[in-house]
């Protein structure tokens, strides 16, 4: 199995990037954003209470997502590898996510992390808020409040990847090829 965590801020190309991946390599995408608007717009319990958090950009509990994850894993047996795509957000998340894979005889292979600088992911973020009606996308102040829990809640377990030599640092800005064949590269070599 081939496991990988693409990493990077609200707005880096991590989902463009998945798709490209999973496609590629055959991998199963775990977006926990994605799984958390489907909640939403399925109006259960647990979507009611993250939407408010999401509208304000602010994190949902670790605990609620650490599940999704774990029962996204246990259900996905036969797969040829994740793609972790907006988890984990802290140092907790990252814990119990190599305690979940550890318990499948599997650990994460390797980051990518997408590096984009703040003033280019606001201009990106408000113009998919324009594209998708994605809520979180659409004010400035909340696209900004989300970039702040990044950089002070997400950003420091870049070095708890680095720490393990797991961290392939790529060039989120540029061509969607040239940034695809930067990613390709990486995973080739752990192949
Ligand atoms: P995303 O689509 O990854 O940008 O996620 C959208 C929103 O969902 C985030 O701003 C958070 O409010 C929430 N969310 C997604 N993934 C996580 C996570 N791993 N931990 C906490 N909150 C999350």
């Amino acid at each position: 199995m081939l496991n990988v965590v693409i990493f990077g801020p609200p707005g880096a190309g991590k989902g463009t990037q998945s798709k490209f991946l999973i496609e590629k390599y055959n991998l199963m995408h775990i977006s926990t954003g994605d799984i958390l608007r489907v909640e939403i717009a399925e109006k259960t319990q647990l979507g009611l209470k993250a939407q408010e958090l999401i509208s304000q950009g602010k994190l949902v509990p670790d605990e609620v997502v650490i599940g999704m994850i774990q029962s996204a894993i246990l259900k996905n047996k036969e797969v040829a590898g994740f793609i972790f795509d907006g988890f984990p957000r802290t140092l907790f998340q990252a814990k119990a996510l190599d305690r979940l894979l550890e318990e499948n005889n599997l650990k994460v292979d390797k980051v990518l992390f997408l590096s984009v600088d703040k003033e280019e992911l606001i201009k990106r973020l408000l113009l998919r808020g324009k594209e998708s009606n994605r809520p979180d996308d659409q004010d400035e102040n909340i696209i900004r409040n989300r970039l702040d829990v990044y950089f002070d809640n997400t950003f420091p377990l870049i070095e708890f990847y680095k720490e393990q030599n797991k961290v392939a640092e790529i060039n989120g800005v540029g061509k969607i090829d040239t940034i695809k064949e930067d990613i390709s590269k990486e995973i080739d070599e752990i192949k």
